[in-house]
């Protein structure tokens, strides 16, 4: 959804939308949206600036990073964003005040693009780590099986010097 911020009725103006999961396209392969994700919020406009505030909701699939097992998520963040608007940021070096330093970004001309926010909004939220469950068992290094699942025996074995090298370094 794009808004053009010269039309911004009033000091707040609501908004609310839904936006495909095509529509926002993650390329991340281990973290993937699963439904149409909901944006709600409000716009201010300041002086110089807009703000943007509100929750983004929907259903991710996160492979777990043990088991790879793919686990779907609810998906619910909260943001509030500051864009400067155009014409009030000197690129000439002059200007004291950076977007950088504010923790702003500059809008693009006088829209805004709702739902590259959200995307930027999701990506930021991703987690480093997910577990499918806390004692996910992983993958088995030596035959590939999935260890919440099947129980092999290659742990039983008289241990390879070269795997438990390996299993030292983890
Ligand atoms: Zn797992
Ligand atoms: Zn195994």
């Amino acid at each position: 959804m794009i808004v053009d911020v010269t039309k911004i009725e009033g000091p707040v103006m609501p908004v609310s939308f839904l936006a495909e999961a095509g529509q926002i396209a993650l390329d991340m392969p281990n973290y993937r949206i699963a439904g149409p994700v909901s944006i709600g919020g409000e716009i201010e406009r300041h002086i110089v600036s807009i703000e943007v505030r509100g929750k983004i909701g929907g259903k991710v699939t996160i492979d777990c990073t043990r088991c790879v097992r793919p686990v779907e998520q609810p998906l619910s963040i909260d943001f509030d964003v500051e864009y400067l608007t155009e014409g009030r940021l000197g690129s000439d070096g002059e200007h004291e005040i950076g977007s950088a330093d504010l923790g702003t970004d500059e809008l693009d001309g006088n829209t805004l693009d709702l739902t590259q926010l959200a995307r930027e909004q999701i990506l930021l939220n991703i987690p480093e780590q997910f577990l499918c469950r806390e004692d996910c068992k992983g993958l088995c290094e030596k035959c590939g099986e999935n260890r919440n699942l099947v129980d092999c025996i290659c742990g039983q074995d008289d241990i390879d010097p070269r795997w438990a090298a390996l299993k030292n370094l983890k």
